[in-house]
């Protein structure tokens, strides 16, 4: 049993919010008050970052989108000088987190030199990426899709994009077959991983790790997450397109960081940006077909949307 001393005492307990937004702020203040507890306001990263420092709150409480210093940098800084618990207070289900992606029926090559519409292709791919991607998040990797909005939409989180192609092949063709003088179908020793900088200008140049680490395109974390992350798609995509007949040659993945920093990936994996060839005839089911003049490209594109959702066209 408590003696009456102590029930009396009551612990000081300073709260530091920081909010741009005066009534949100005051709100939230107000409430941390009414429990007892002493509130503070900062209204920018910067100077919550001096609060911190000065009044050495018990509790943070901390939006993300802040004027002069964002949110996520102020809690790197205050929890650097002292150890305290942040609360983030974020939108995450905010419109503005979220973007719109839509599939058309123009289809282009050879850095948009190349161009045509084919029927349907918008539908096509709009649900093969679903799907894919529907698969890999059930297979716990993180993706940037949300959900299929309608035949040629669908809704992503919004992704501070990494200007970095990461192709993965599982059997030569393409590029690599020209550039090395193998010929396609040659199933290499071990799986090859490309980077490739993304700069059309510059026609999207193969680069290294080192490169991509000169440039400032990624953190020596960054691109250790997203190998290991292409390794796991790999994984899963490989035996999924081996169960429908076909075999997944290779495919271009590209990724990028949500607002706490965590890697996603986000673009799509559709026929415009894999090679799918069919297990029992050969037959090229991808931009292949495009970019060679074979004809029937719509058909590749109609077969793998059959076999991997299911669907009777
Ligand atoms: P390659 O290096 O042989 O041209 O391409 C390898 C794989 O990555 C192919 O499946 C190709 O479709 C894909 N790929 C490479 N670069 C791009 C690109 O800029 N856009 C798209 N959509 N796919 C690409």
């Amino acid at each position: 049993m408590l003696n009456s001393s102590a029930q009396s005492t009551v612990i000081p307990r300073t709260v530091l919010v920081v909010e741009d937004e005066p009534t949100l702020a005051t709100a939230i203040a107000q409430r941390i008050t009414a429990e007892g507890w002493t509130a503070r306001v900062a209204s920018d990263g910067a100077s919550a970052v001096q609060a911190a420092s000065t009044l050495r709150p018990d509790l943070v409480i901390m939006d993300i989108m802040l004027p002069v210093m964002d949110g996520l940098e102020a809690t790197k800084r205050i929890v650097a000088e002292r150890p305290v618990p942040v609360l983030i207070l974020t939108a995450r289900d905010d419109e503005a987190d979220k973007v719109i992606i839509e599939y058309t029926d123009t289809i282009t090559a050879y850095y948009k030199i190349k161009r045509a519409v084919i029927k349907d292709k918008g539908l096509y791919c709009n649900a093969i990426s679903s799907e894919i991607f529907r698969i890999l998040a059930n297979a716990g990797v993180p993706v940037h899709f949300m959900e299929k909005l309608s035949d040629t939409e669908q809704v992503c989180r919004r992704v501070d994009a990494i200007p970095i192609e990461v192709i993965v092949r599982n059997v030569i063709a393409g590029s690599m077959a020209q550039r090395l003088g193998i010929e396609e179908g040659v199933i290499p020793a071990k799986t090859v991983i490309d980077l490739c900088y993304k700069n059309e200008d510059l026609g999207d140049p193969l680069i290294n790790d080192f490169h991509a680490l000169a440039l400032g395109l990624v953190s020596e974390k960054e691109l250790a997450e997203i190998y290991r992350l292409t390794g796991k798609i790999n994984d899963i995509l490989v035996p999924i397109f081996k169960g429908i007949g076909i075999t997944l040659v290779d495919f271009k993945v590209e990724f990028g960081r949500l607002p706490d920093g965590s890697i996603v990936l986000s673009d799509d994996i559709t026929p415009d940006s894999a090679r799918f060839w069919d297990i029992e005839t050969g037959m090229k089911l991808d931009k292949d077909r495009f970019r060679h003049d074979n004809g029937k490209v719509g058909q590749g594109y109609k077969t793998i949307y059959e076999r991997l959702t299911g669907a009777e066209c």
